[in-house]
């Protein structure tokens, strides 16, 4: 069932996908880069976390940052569109069961999650909260011609603050969601969004994003 104001995913030409809204499956630290900039350890094996399907915005509308939980910090990541479920998967099905690729800003509170990890609390507050992911449009999974060599950047202001590629991914996509697929059952709907490279911010209004899979989808978006 959906219901009214629940987010419905798009393909790039404007079409609704015809898959429902589901879950956000999340990876910690997958560039080794990113894990040093904030001084978090490399992980010996998937840093795993998830956003509630509530969490996802359209990332084609303006964000919207609040305030009243401290800083919100935006980090870029390629988005996986699953289109056919995967239940323990082996890496050779994986392909075959996803349905677009775009690009999702994984929000964070920041400081509450650094709190949060302090005490050994779950991160959900910081990172699954209303708004947390906006999410692209989707390009079909079929203009990926290696799923090892996809770029990703971001640009703030016309800046660029984020590039990586997902060559430099410690999981590359496609292990990365056979491991996912052992654990949490993939669903038609759901979306894995795979890590950020470095260059993590805080998000402040007015600031002009250009969010890019180079040569395949941007977005621009402006944050209120
Ligand atoms: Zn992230």
């Amino acid at each position: 069932m959906k219901g009214e104001s629940l987010y419905q995913h798009q393909w790039f030409d404007g079409s609704q996908v015809d898959l429902p809204t589901g879950k956000v499956v999340c990876v910690g630290r997958n560039y080794a880069e990113h894990a040093q900039e904030l001084n978090n350890p490399v992980p010996t094996e998937p840093l795993l976390f998830m956003k509630p399907a509530s969490s996802i915005v359209s990332l084609e509308q303006p964000v919207v940052v609040k305030a009243d939980f401290g800083s919100v910090h935006y980090e870029t990541e390629i988005a996986v569109l699953i289109g056919k479920k995967l239940a323990g998967a082996p890496e050779g099905e994986v392909a075959a069961g996803i349905s677009g690729v775009g690009i999702a800003l994984d929000l964070t509170l920041r400081e509450l999650q650094s709190t949060l990890k302090e005490k050994g609390h779950p991160w959900e507050k910081a990172k699954g909260f209303d708004g947390s992911c906006p999410l692209s449009a989707f390009v079909p999974a079929e203009c990926i011609v290696d799923w090892q060599d996809v770029p990703v950047q971001l640009h703030i202001n016309g800046k660029l603050r984020q590039s990586g590629n997902s060559s430099q991914m410690l999981n590359g996509i496609l292990p990365l969601i056979a491991y996912i697929s052992t654990f949490f059952t993939l669903e038609p709907g759901d979306v894995v969004i795979t890590g950020t490279p470095a260059g993590v911010g805080q998000l402040e209004p007015g600031m002009q994003l250009k969010a890019a899979l180079p040569g395949l989808l941007d977005v621009s978006t402006e944050i209120v």
